[in-house]
């Protein structure tokens, strides 16, 4: 699944770590590929990537391919926002479930006609900041 790009002129307030394991997902993730990993031995998929699966504990595990588009369980708006995010507050984040039944909580782009709903349906995108890639998903018809 390609995802949109939104490229953005700033660095990542808080970079995320990138590990020998994660850093495939972080660059994958900044040409727009969004995967994550998935065990051979039980078939099931889980974010973010684990090297071992925490279901049966197998460490046959591969990288596959997530699905963008989702919907959003729950949201708030952040105006009071630590330190290295005051910058960038009031700011959105979220719990998203999914199509591939992943959960998962990121910052969310707003837009305009569309307001965050819960419910509403949203796809992931790519913000390309001048350091690196970060995930967020928005509303999305
Ligand atoms: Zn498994």
């Amino acid at each position: 699944m390609t995802l949109e790009i939104l490229r953005l002129d700033a660095d990542r307030a808080y970079p995320p770590r990138e590990s020998e394991f994660t850093k495939t997902f972080w660059s994958d993730l900044g040409q727009g590929r969004w995967r994550t990993t998935r065990c051979r031995a039980c078939e099931r998929q889980t974010f973010p990537p684990k090297p071992v699966c925490p279901h049966c504990w197998s460490a046959e595990v591969e990288w596959s391919d997530l699905g963008a588009r989702g919907t959003l369980y729950s949201f708030t708006r952040i105006h009071a926002a630590p330190a290295v995010f005051a910058p960038e507050a009031p700011y959105a984040c979220g719990i998203v479930d999914l199509e591939d039944g992943i959960r998962l909580a990121c910052r969310l782009v707003e837009r305009e006609d569309m307001p965050l709903a819960v419910g509403q349906a949203v796809e992931v995108v790519v913000l390309q900041y001048r350091d690196g890639p970060l995930f967020a998903a928005r509303p999305c018809a």
